[in-house]
């Protein structure tokens, strides 16, 4: 019989080390918020695969769209023969997108991808090379989104050269004492040492930092960067592959500031399950890129393209925005509880559902605790509770569990970690 311990084994066989674990679990099949190992074990999923599952496991609604889409055809590539599904999709993005101005979208695979193209497309459209992106950013493992993502170990760490202009600048943290101004300064500084503004295509920004750490980017912050790339000619990007599908109350993130970036990528919660990434942005910017000059064989599947339309639907029937954010309220209250209790919580904080704790020794921003950030996942799995960390320090505790789990789920779920913090701190 399958049991963890034995496929684990095969797995360090037959699979390269670079592509980590977080837990020793081989998953037979999951519903919603819960899944179920081979050895027939029940967990709470808090990871929803890395904020994918925003409508949960094999939603009903998504499920039945993508089995009458595998009853008529799986695959054409859409640029051979095209389909209804990627247009009306395309449509409904370009219609919930901030900003009041024609909008066109393109589909690819995966966030990487996504991030990929929009920089392609932002160099076409202004004839400039350079991109600025932030310090620990996360955009991606392909070569130029290596070279825009600001974290070397693991996902840099002997992979380059990198590709040459691309800049980071600080993204601000209150707790590390880096204000908006010196966000906006560190771009400044960017512009008179490193390339002049007028060379500058694009810059990138997660409205909310995911695997950086849940740093939210202060609505100023998002402001002051439209003002500047207005006054520059330069593209604003928001990279809303983990913030966007509705994981932050509203179903991009960076509608909450007011602004309307010039290009969005989107993936992971977009299709509930199946491989989808988009860029939705300016329709003149859009076209930029010469005919033939975007696309790929797996862009914009079927499959995909059924499942995300079904997600959409969901999200409506379910009211799943209002959701996100009741979801939200209620993760950060049950964590707000356990961190009066135990003081090695230093922060609690969230946009919508997309919640964390971060851990310090003694209370101190300067001491960041990834020991102890891993020992309360190790717990929480050991007590069947799937968790994630992430944060340049490791010291992040972050919740990425599907909208569609019940109030009694989370409960239960954050039950398990206040008793994470009891065992590991006794
Ligand atoms: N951008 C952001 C903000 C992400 O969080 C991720 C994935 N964690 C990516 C890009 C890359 O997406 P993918 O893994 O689908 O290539």
């Amino acid at each position: 019989h399958l049991n963890n311990a034995a496929l684990f084994a095969r797995r360090e066989a037959a699979i390269p080390r670079g592509v980590g674990h977080s837990h020793q679990i081989f998953i037979d099949r999951g519903e919603n918020a819960e899944i179920w190992d081979v050895e027939g074990q029940r967990y709470i999923d808090f990871a929803g695969g890395i904020a994918v599952l925003n409508t949960g496991h094999r939603h009903p609604a998504v499920v039945e769209a993508v089995k009458a889409q595998l009853d008529r055809f799986t695959h054409t590539c859409f640029q051979v023969l095209a389909y209804e599904s990627y247009v009306e999709l395309a449509e409904r993005l370009n219609a919930m997108a901030p900003g009041d101005f024609a909008k066109k979208t393109l589909f690819l695979t995966t966030g990487a991808e996504a991030v990929e193209n929009a920089v392609k497309i932002a160099r076409s459209a202004t004839g400039r090379s350079g991109v600025i992106a932030f310090g620990g950013g996360y955009h991606g493992r392909t070569l130029l989104t290596m070279g825009l993502t600001g974290k070397v170990v693991p996902y840099k760490a002997g992979f380059g050269p990198f590709p040459s202009e691309v800049f980071h600048a600080l993204f601000p943290n209150a707790l590390r004492g880096v204000s908006v101004d010196d966000a906006m300064d560190s771009i400044e500084a960017i512009f008179k040492n490193e390339i002049e503004p007028s060379r500058v295509a694009a810059i990138i920004i997660e409205p909310v930092q995911g695997e950086g750490g849940f740093n939210i980017a202060p609505p100023e912050l998002l402001q002051r960067l439209r003002a500047l790339c207005d006054q520059h000619g330069i593209l604003l990007i928001a990279d809303e592959v983990q913030t966007g599908a509705g994981r932050t109350g509203t179903w991009f993130a960076v509608e909450q500031s007011g602004v309307a970036p010039d290009l969005i990528t989107m993936a992971k919660s977009l299709a509930g399950g199946f491989p989808l990434a988009a860029v939705t942005g300016r329709a003149d910017v859009m076209d930029a890129p010469t005919a033939g000059g975007l696309g790929g064989t797996y862009a914009g599947s079927p499959l995909a393209c059924a499942a995300a339309l079904a997600v959409i639907d969901v999200f409506e029937k379910e009211n799943l925005l209002q959701r996100s954010r009741d979801v939200g309220q209620r993760l950060t209250n049950g964590l707000r509880a356990i961190a009066a209790k135990h003081h090695s919580i230093g922060d609690v904080r969230g946009m919508g559902a997309m919640v964390a704790c971060e851990l310090f020794k003694n209370g101190n921003p300067q001491e960041p605790d990834a020991a102890l950030t891993k020992r309360i996942a190790t717990e929480a799995a050991a007590r069947k509770l799937i968790l994630l960390t992430c944060g340049t320090y490791g010291n992040v505790i972050r919740i990425l569990v599907p909208l569609t789990a019940s109030d009694a789920l989370l409960d239960e779920g954050l039950a398990i970690i206040a008793e994470c913090f009891d065992a590991a701190l006794a």
